[in-house]
C-alpha cells in the first residue's frame, strides 16, 4: 500500500519523525553551507581573475577559461593557485573560444591576436 507523506508519519512514533525531521535539517543545513561557500569562493576566484568577459566585457555567466587548453582539476584551490593561467569569459565567448580552438586549431594567442584585430576594425 502506497502511503501519502502525511499519512505515514501518523503511524509512527513521535520520535521516529522527530529524529528524521532533524536528519533532513541538518542535510539541508549542510548543503546550504557548501553552496554558500561554493558562492563565496567563486566570488573570490571573480576578484582575482576578473569579474568581466575578456573578449566582450559581459558581466554575464562568466566561466574561467583555462588558456593553454590543459586539463585541470576545477578546485578553488587549483585555480586560486594557478590564477594566472585562467581568463574570464562569458557564456558565448567562452563557446567561442572553444569553438576557434578545435576547429581552426588556433592557440590562446592566435584566439587573441584574432580578438584585438576584430576590435581595431
Ligand atoms: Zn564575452
Amino acid at each position: 500500500m502506497k502511503y501519502k507523506r502525511s499519512e505515514y508519519w501518523k503511524d509512527q512514533p513521535k520520535s521516529d519523525r522527530a529524529k528524521s525531521m532533524n536528519k533532513r535539517f541538518n542535510s539541508y543545513i549542510q548543503k546550504r553551507k557548501a553552496r554558500d561557500k561554493k558562492v563565496l569562493e567563486r566570488e573570490n576566484l571573480l576578484k582575482v581573475i576578473g569579474d568581466k568577459c575578456l573578449i566582450c566585457g559581459s558581466k554575464k555567466r562568466l566561466f574561467l577559461h583555462e588558456v593553454y587548453g590543459k586539463k585541470h582539476p576545477s578546485d578553488y584551490s587549483y585555480i586560486l593557485s594557478h590564477a594566472k593561467d585562467f581568463v574570464p569569459l562569458c557564456y558565448k565567448c567562452h563557446m567561442s573560444v572553444h569553438w576557434l580552438m578545435s576547429v581552426f586549431k588556433l592557440s590562446w594567442i592566435q584566439i587573441l591576436s584574432v580578438v584585438e584585430y576584430s576590435k581595431s576594425l
